[in-house]
């Protein structure tokens, strides 16, 4: 019934590639056994190899270091990196340095240059967000209920619900594990997670829970939570049609009974902001869901 914002958080202390032995350890700082450790390494890179956004450094000659970031995900990422440890170098930006990434190709992002020879050394962290805080939801637009056509399910917790949604918009469709979950809006499907049969009353089961986000052409993101193990119809870069059906619903996560989670959400500064949502039911378009009550999906 609830769910957790994708957020990478991690600090690393600076090291880079080199091409030169003495230069590595002058400039990071090292000894050589951490330096011989990373030889084998064809790029120092910041970022985990599975991180949505690879950030890394090259010298620039001068002994400064120019920056890159480059998103191999689907979605854009917020990204913010500071410096624990700036020794005699200086950034061409103010710090900590922000910026949104979308994914493509690596982009240039700011460079660190020596105030005086002599060694230099750092150490930088980092953080990545999915989503663009610039883009909003377009609350205007109708969704279709995420299930299928002429079917009907209860909503059992609404917006602001009093169990796991305070202060959210999001909706609980009471539902048999097993049910077809249909997008509720054109979309690509930016993440999936479908490997957990796990689920329990309390918070703890939270990160257990089955999942698919997926990207809207407003910049705003859909999320269809609780479903059941390897209950994805979907992958990642799939593009869905309203409608569609996607998965299959469960009872994984912080969960105390079959049901579908559903929540819009847009970015904010190094967050999600649920947002209102207005649906197509066979009774017409209703603004505010009511709990307990029974809704029909009429897709079209
Ligand atoms: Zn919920």
């Amino acid at each position: 019934m609830h769910n957790s914002t994708p957020v990478v958080f991690i600090y690393t202390t600076g090291v880079f590639l080199s091409f030169a032995l003495k230069d590595l350890i002058k400039s990071a700082n090292m000894k050589l056994s951490t330096v011989l450790a990373l030889m084998s390494l064809p790029l120092v890179i910041m970022a985990q190899s599975h991180d949505p956004v690879k950030i890394y450094q090259e010298p620039t000659g001068d002994g400064g270091f120019q920056y890159y970031a480059q998103n191999v995900d689907l979605a854009p990422y917020q990204l913010e990196i500071n410096f624990g440890e700036l020794n005699n170098l200086k950034s061409s930006v103010s710090l900590p340095y922000y910026t949104v990434v979308y994914p493509g190709e690596p982009i240039a992002l700011f460079s660190l240059q020596p105030v005086s020879s002599g060694s230099t050394s750092f150490k930088s962290g980092y953080r990545l967000t999915m989503g663009d805080p610039e883009t909003l939801a377009d609350q205007e637009f109708i969704y279709s209920l995420p299930f299928e056509h002429q079917q009907s399910y209860t909503m059992v917790q609404g917006a602001n619900g009093e169990y796991t949604h305070q202060g959210k918009h999001a909706w609980d469709f009471v539902m048999d594990e097993g049910t077809k979950v249909c997008a509720s809006r054109n979309g690509l499907v930016v993440s999936v997670k479908e490997d957990s049969n796990q689920g329990g009353p309390d918070i703890s089961f939270m990160e257990h829970a089955n999942r698919i986000s997926i990207l809207h052409e407003d910049g705003s993101y859909a999320d269809y939570v609780h479903l059941v193990r390897d209950g994805a119809l979907v992958e990642p870069g799939d593009q869905v049609l309203a409608g569609q059906v996607i998965g299959y619903s469960g009872n994984t996560g912080w969960s105390t009974r079959p049901h579908l989670h559903f929540q819009v959400y847009q970015a904010v500064k190094f967050g999600i902001q649920t947002v209102p949502v207005k649906f197509r039911t066979a009774s017409g378009i209703v603004v505010n869901l009511e709990e307990q009550q029974k809704y029909q999906a009429i897709h079209r």
